[in-house]
């Protein structure tokens, strides 16, 4: 019998990462529990009606708090899951943040809906803010290299995976038949060395099963060690013209990275001193998860700041703003100043209005950090449209547009080949590939062959998979 995979989601695709591994066709552990994203009516049902019975599970274990991971845990359990979740503080934290604003969104958009369009079919919320709280009731955290016990004889254990704040390797070991023991490593999403905030991924255990992502498993990304320098050079170029420099960033992670460069370059005065501002509240909430979880921090931002009892996300000229009206106040500003605002593909939030007061204006630069996602404004600016469409009227794209690409959270394929070699791959049976598009999988699978992995699979959801 033996331990068996199977994914219902993020499996050929990105989003909506669920993994059950059942023990000896009884004990139960899912990890992650992501939400499915896009816009059509099949997503909704599939995040609605989840393909198992959730009062069945045992244990959850979640690798990290983004939303494809974590987003579905309240219809879990609103469904009667009645286990722990088992995951770091960090990601407990920011999972928190995640389902709540999630919760909210839909909430507005359910309201918008039934109001301005009665004759539509609105979409009630997938779960609300009180279905958040209750899932909150599940967590048990613990730091990573702490060992924690899971149903079935399986012993969880999780690694630093260096994508986001607390983000994991799972690693679930367990006493076989022949009395060794078997391993299986869930990578999670991966990161990759020298991201600014999170210490580089730890090196692969060695296992017997691995499954591991495949998001960039045909792309190659730019050096990190640019994005400092090329971050400067923005600034500079544009306070010289004496312009604005915007920057559509995600609350989560790149925010924070954004922050501690800036803090970065105003102290070794590498920038002119510009007025920074953070308009975004989902972002200042984010930011405070990132202070109080010092023990998630990399080398380097521990030597620059911890070690001389500073705080790496604050300094003099960095203002934080919640509040609307001050928010608003900004439009007034006539000198060169750096705003950093949601959402981070331009969908919604505050930077529609920096950007719709801004965009027209030559002197000015919007900075692109982040993927934008096609049919989304950030992706129409990114390609330099001669004007786009901002609350439904049209702006020329005046303001220059820089790109820097270098600040991806995902492993490529060089770094992910590069941990899967080194692992024992004499002990290393067979890998399993999920979490990315068919090219980037079948990518990935000829380079793990490559290296050296005996066999190679490209999971398929819904479908058995032996892990003994
Ligand atoms: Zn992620």
């Amino acid at each position: 019998m033996g331990m068996v995979l199977r994914s219902f989601g993020g499996a050929g695709e990105v989003t909506g990462s669920k993994h059950l591994v059942t023990v000896d066709g009884g004990a139960r552990i899912l990890l992650d529990c992501g939400m499915f994203q896009g816009r059509r009516k099949e997503t909704d049902v599939k995040n609605r009606e989840l393909p198992f019975d959730p009062a069945k599970l045992d244990a959850v274990v979640l690798s990290h708090g983004h939303f494809d991971h974590s987003g579905n845990l309240p219809t879990l359990v609103k469904h009667g899951y009645e286990g722990n979740i088992h995951c770091t503080s960090a990601s407990r934290d920011i999972a928190n943040l995640v389902l709540m604003d999630s919760a909210h969104i839909m909430a507005k958009d359910y309201e918008w809906m039934l109001k301005k369009m009665p004759d539509k079919e609105a979409v009630p919320p997938v779960f609300d803010e009180r279905d958040v709280l209750k899932v909150m009731d599940h967590f048990v955290t613990l730091g990573w290299h702490r060992r924690f016990l899971l149903p079935g004889g399986v012993e969880g254990e999780l690694f630093n995976s260096g994508h986001i704040l607390g983000s994991s390797l799972v690693k679930l070991t367990r006493k076989n038949a022949g009395g060794g023991t078997t391993g299986v490593l869930f990578t999670g999403d991966v990161g990759r060395p020298g991201m600014p905030i999170i210490p580089p991924p730890e090196s692969f255990p060695d296992v017997d099963y691995l499954i591991c992502e495949s998001t960039y498993g045909n792309r190659k990304h730019d050096p990190i060690a640019d994005a400092r320098t090329q971050l400067a050079a923005v600034i500079r170029e544009t306070a010289a013209r004496g312009g604005k420099i915007i920057i559509p960033s995600f609350a989560i992670g790149r925010t924070q990275e954004l922050i501690f460069f800036l803090h970065l370059l105003s102290d070794a005065k590498e920038i002119p001193e510009l007025d920074i501002f953070v308009d975004s509240p989902m972002a200042v909430n984010a930011t405070g998860i990132f202070r109080i979880h010092p023990e998630c921090y990399g080398e380097s931002i521990r030597k620059a700041f911890l070690d001389h009892h500073d705080n790496p996300f604050g300094f003099e000229r960095l203002t934080y703003i919640t509040d609307v009206e001050k928010s608003k106040k900004l439009n007034d500003r006539k000198d060169p100043c750096i705003i950093i605002s949601g959402s981070g593909m331009c969908e919604g939030g505050r930077i529609l209005h920096h950007l719709k007061n801004n965009i027209a204006d030559p002197r000015n630069t919007v900075l692109v950090v982040g993927f934008m996602a096609q049919n989304t404004l950030g992706r129409a600016i990114a390609d330099r449209r001669p004007s786009v469409k901002i609350f439904g009227d049209s702006y020329p794209l005046r303001a220059k547009v820089k790109i820097l690409n270098t600040f991806s959270g995902h492993a490529d394929y060089e770094d992910l080949t590069r941990f899967v070699g080194a692992m024992d791959l004499q002990r290393l049976r067979r890998a399993y590939l999920v979490h990315g598009e068919s090219d980037a999988l079948e990518s990935m699978k000829t380079r793990l062959l490559e290296r050296g992995v005996r066999e190679v699979v490209v999971v398929a959801p819904g479908v058995d998979y032996p892990l003994e």
